[in-house]
């Protein structure tokens, strides 16, 4: 059987295709954002927000929003419903594959600069069982840094830690603890998120659980996670692990 590749995948950036400029202007659209964050027409900004890191996919975005906070992307998704058919899409640290964090002629929000290093560690209940509550742009490696310094670890995350947590929660998140505890889409008890309405709904198993299990796992389209809730645990003093090697050694 003779198979054969449907996409020229690129070997690196300079031979993809450069992002289209043309389409839409952003000043002619009716939008009204006042944000207190920043709204990039810059080409390094379009150029990182037009490929996807499979480089197989490949778009021409109109802005790149990098919002303040919440109410900045409230504000920009209550804009872009008033706006007609311009389109918004999330990005997190821009690892999926598949064009899914990419908006072609519409806006893409870069959630790593949303209050990203801003976090909470809490001890509740009788045994003070501790949770993180952390933005969604926050890199699960800054997560892990932060919590290790209280003594915590989140029960499951990433084997790769540069992803971010509304980009993993929106996907699943496994990693090696997975076996044990689930993906990190069963271990967080609570989001902050901003609906297609831009409404600011705080959702769990309990309240407003429909958005809550719709937001977990579903990759951006159902609204953009701000806040997530992690329990966590006390991190090992100690962790073992083995290296893989793909070299066999003759017995
Ligand atoms: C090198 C590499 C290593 C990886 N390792 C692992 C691993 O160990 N475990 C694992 O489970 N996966 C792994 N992945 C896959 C990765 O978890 C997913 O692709 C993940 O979605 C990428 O996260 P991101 O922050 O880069 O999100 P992006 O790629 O930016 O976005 C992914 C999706 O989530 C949406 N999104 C992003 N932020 C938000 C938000 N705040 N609210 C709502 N929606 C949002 C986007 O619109 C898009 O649909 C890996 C991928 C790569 C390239």
């Amino acid at each position: 059987m003779i198979a054969y590749a449907e996409r020229f995948v690129p070997e690196n950036d300079n031979e993809a295709e450069p992002p289209r400029q043309d389409h839409h202007d952003i000043q002619s659209l009716p939008l009204d954002l006042q944000l207190q964050g920043t709204v990039d027409f810059g080409a390094s900004s379009a150029a990182m927000a037009a490929r996807d890191f499979g480089g197989m996919q490949s778009v021409s975005p109109l802005a790149v929003i990098r919002p303040m906070g919440v109410d900045d992307v409230a504000r920009l998704v209550k804009a872009v419903l008033c706006s007609g058919d311009l389109t918004v899409a999330a990005r997190g640290n821009g690892h999926s594959i598949n064009g899914q964090a990419m908006s072609d002629q519409g806006l893409v929000v870069d959630m790593r600069t949303a209050e990203a290093d801003r976090f909470q560690i809490l001890a509740e209940g009788p045994n003070g069982i501790g949770y993180a509550v952390v933005p969604g742009g926050a890199l699960w490696e800054d997560v892990l840094r932060v919590c290790l310094s209280y003594g915590y670890a989140p029960r499951s995350y990433t084997d790769y830690l540069s992803l971010t947590v509304g980009g993993t929660l929106s996907n699943a998140g496994v990693s090696g603890q997975a076996f044990r505890y689930g993906p990190q889409t069963s271990n967080v008890t609570e989001l902050e998120v901003v609906t297609g309405n831009g409404d600011i709904v705080l959702c769990s198993e309990r309240e407003n659980s429909e958005l809550f299990f719709a937001a977990l796992g579903g990759l951006g389209q159902f609204g953009i996670i701000t806040r997530a809730k992690i329990p966590l645990q006390p991190a090992p003093d100690m962790v073992k692990y083995t290296l893989c090697s793909y070299v066999c050694a003759p017995p």
